[in-house]
């Protein structure tokens, strides 16, 4: 058995990613350490592979959504691995985030050996994986935006040309630390108001109308009860994990190393959540930072 599509990593955005894929009426071959993951993809319309070496020969195109960078370079780099066995054409896309300099030096080899290879980490989350609207931030050729336009337009609603390799994963490193530094200082001013007696309610609906709005206060406060749907009013369960935004501000730390840049707000927002996450936090929404701040 064949597949048109081989899809690499089936966890809270694979998953979803890949059955989006199967709706548009490809044939997705799934592959993930976890059987189980395997098996949610099959019972929603996808094909179990027993070789993936054999799967990645056949097929047309191959997506992976993998926890990190040495997660993507094992599965494209190991000596079984899609590298070894893909056909020259083959169109290679990797949405997981990981670092930009790892992206692209895996595009430039994918190019040595004659693949189309694209950076195309996203936003939006498990929510917008499911629902089909994720927003993907693309690096790599024109070509390789091109030819993956028809396989991400059924995942996403918004499709970018960041630039060469890497530069997809250079914007997602900007937008996380802005995201991360901006929910710590949603959480501040919040706390600051609550403190002064105000209800959290009546300030984040005048700060949302006034020169403070911003993405996290209108659309995941992060104080308890603002909004019934957020993660915060239960029990920050499901959203943006602690450790997923942590992995995030190490890359953009790491980054801003290596090109000498300054970024001082987003090594503190890394501080912050790292010792959030090792308070036993890491597992919560980012937006439990709100608590690290409160003052009880
Ligand atoms: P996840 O841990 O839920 O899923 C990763 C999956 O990869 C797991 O099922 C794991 O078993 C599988 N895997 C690991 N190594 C593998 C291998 N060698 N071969 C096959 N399968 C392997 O993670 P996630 O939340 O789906 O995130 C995936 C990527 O997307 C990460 O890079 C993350 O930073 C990024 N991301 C996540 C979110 C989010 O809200 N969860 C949002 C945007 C981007």
């Amino acid at each position: 058995m064949s597949a048109e599509v081989v899809f690499i990593g089936l966890g809270n955005m694979g998953l979803p990613m890949a059955t989006n894929l199967v709706r548009g009426g490809l044939t997705v071959m799934g592959f993930d350490l976890v059987a189980e993951n395997v098996s949610k993809l099959v019972a929603e319309g996808g094909v179990q592979g027993a070789s993936l070496a054999d799967a990645v020969r056949q097929a047309k195109v191959v997506c992976t959504m993998l926890p990190a960078s040495q997660h993507v370079q094992g599965v494209y780099l190991g000596e079984d691995g899609v590298f070894a066995h893909a056909r020259p054409g083959t169109l290679l896309i990797d949405s997981s985030t990981i670092a930009p300099d790892v992206a692209r030096q895996l595009g430039q080899l994918a190019a040595e050996r004659g693949l189309e290879m694209i950076d195309a980490p996203v936003s939006g989350g498990p929510v917008g994986a499911k629902a089909g609207t994720l927003t993907f931030m693309v690096g790599g050729t024109a070509k390789g935006f091109d030819l993956a336009q028809p396989y991400l337009q059924k995942m996403g609603k918004a499709l970018y040309h960041a630039g060469e390799h890497g530069s997809g994963q250079t914007v997602k490193v900007c937008n996380n630390m802005l995201l991360g530094i901006i929910m710590i200082g949603t959480a501040e001013a919040l706390q600051l108001g609550m403190a002064n007696g105000l209800d959290p309610k009546v300030l984040t609906e005048i700060i949302s109308k006034s020169s403070g709005s911003n993405w996290v206060l209108n659309n995941c406060n992060p104080c308890p009860g603002v909004m019934p749907a957020a993660p915060a009013s239960n029990g920050y369960a499901g959203g943006f994990g602690v450790d997923l935004m942590l992995k995030d501000l190490g890359l953009a730390v790491e980054n801003a190393l290596s090109t000498r840049c300054s970024v001082p707000l987003g090594a503190l927002a890394r501080n912050v959540y790292d010792l959030h996450s090792k308070a036993g936090n890491g597992k919560l929404d980012y937006g439990s930072v709100f608590e690290m701040l409160s003052k009880q």
